[in-house]
């Protein structure tokens, strides 16, 4: 049988504003690696026309699509169920189809979690997050669902660092506190992993953490959600104090690693993906 006689499945990315989105590459690479006729289809979609759009997608029979800003949180009432830590989180980054339901995702922390484990099991570690967004948000919940001992929330808004404090407290009894983010932060001793959850540094390489860099000792873990430039200055400063550095690219292969893997069940080749995303990306 030759190829045009397969019925192509389609999987999607809902957002707006984000034309050229380099995981296009990234997942198409992973489905021909594994020679799956699918596609993965970039998708213009205006907050009004969200609910029409979902209900399209499941009408036309999509395996699933990735939703991001600004649909992660409106587009969970027009889905049949939610995940684990999308349900804890409130937010959605990747629709799967089970059966015939829309189930709602969040892969972002997931996709941390498994970068992370490349260096260290989180599981009975002390942790500091710089950030209370939605990517510090993911990451926090999906430490807490594998067992971190402790997390230190460091933000400059104290109002949404305080909703994700009490969010990990309330929901998964994790020992979780916040420190309101003002001047050089010292990392306390016995601190295990220190995370980079914010924008800073993002298309700036020169962008410094307010972060005391004596207070960084060898063997600790760090790690970045930023993504370009791939090492960045926080990254570079803590690896010449000897800590162990994992880069923001990680996060977002691994997010599309468990992406391929609920829609299709197969596990994709990381080094395919990262390969076609840095070729994407000009990295
Ligand atoms: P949000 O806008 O939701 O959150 C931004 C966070 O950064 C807030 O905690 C904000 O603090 C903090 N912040 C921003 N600027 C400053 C500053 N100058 N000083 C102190 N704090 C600051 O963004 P997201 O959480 O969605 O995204 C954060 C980063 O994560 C982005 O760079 C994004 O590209 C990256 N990301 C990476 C992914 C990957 O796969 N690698 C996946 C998803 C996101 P405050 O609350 O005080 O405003």
């Amino acid at each position: 049988m030759s190829t045009e006689n397969f019925l192509h499945e389609l999987v999607g990315s809902m957002s707006q504003g984000a034309a050229g989105n380099p995981t296009v590459a990234m997942i198409e690479a992973a489905f021909a690696h594994h020679g799956l006729h699918w596609r993965y289809i970039n998708m213009e979609v205006t907050p009004t026309d969200l609910s029409a759009a979902v209900r399209g997608a499941k009408a036309m029979g999509f395996r699933g699509f990735n939703c991001s800003l600004p649909h992660k949180v409106t587009v969970i009432p027009h889905l049949d169920g939610l995940g684990e830590s999308a349900a804890v989180m409130g937010a959605v980054n990747c629709v799967v189809r089970r059966g015939e339901k829309l189930i709602g995702e969040n892969t972002d922390g997931k996709g941390f979690l498994k970068s992370l484990e490349t260096e260290i099991d989180p599981k009975g570690k002390s942790v500091v997050l710089f950030g209370a967004g939605g990517a510090a948000r993911a990451i926090a919940v999906e430490l807490g669902l594998a067992g971190t001992k402790r997390i230190t929330i460091v933000n400059r808004s104290k109002l949404r660092g305080a909703e994700l404090v009490a969010l990990l407290r309330d929901k998964l009894k994790l020992d979780a506190e916040l420190v309101v983010w003002s001047g050089d932060y010292a990392v306390p001793a016995g601190t295990d992993i220190v995370i980079n959850g914010t924008s800073i540094g993002l298309y700036a390489p020169e962008a410094r953490l307010a972060l005391d860099l004596s207070s960084m000792k060898p063997g600790m873990v760090v790690a970045d959600v930023v993504f370009s430039p791939v090492r960045t200055r926080f990254l570079d400063d803590a690896a010449a104090r000897g800590c162990r550095a994992i880069d923001g690219l990680g996060m977002l292969v691994n997010q599309g690693i468990v992406g391929v893997q609920y829609w299709t069940g197969i596990t994709p080749d990381a080094a395919v993906m990262r390969k076609a995303l840095e070729a994407a990306m000009g990295v």
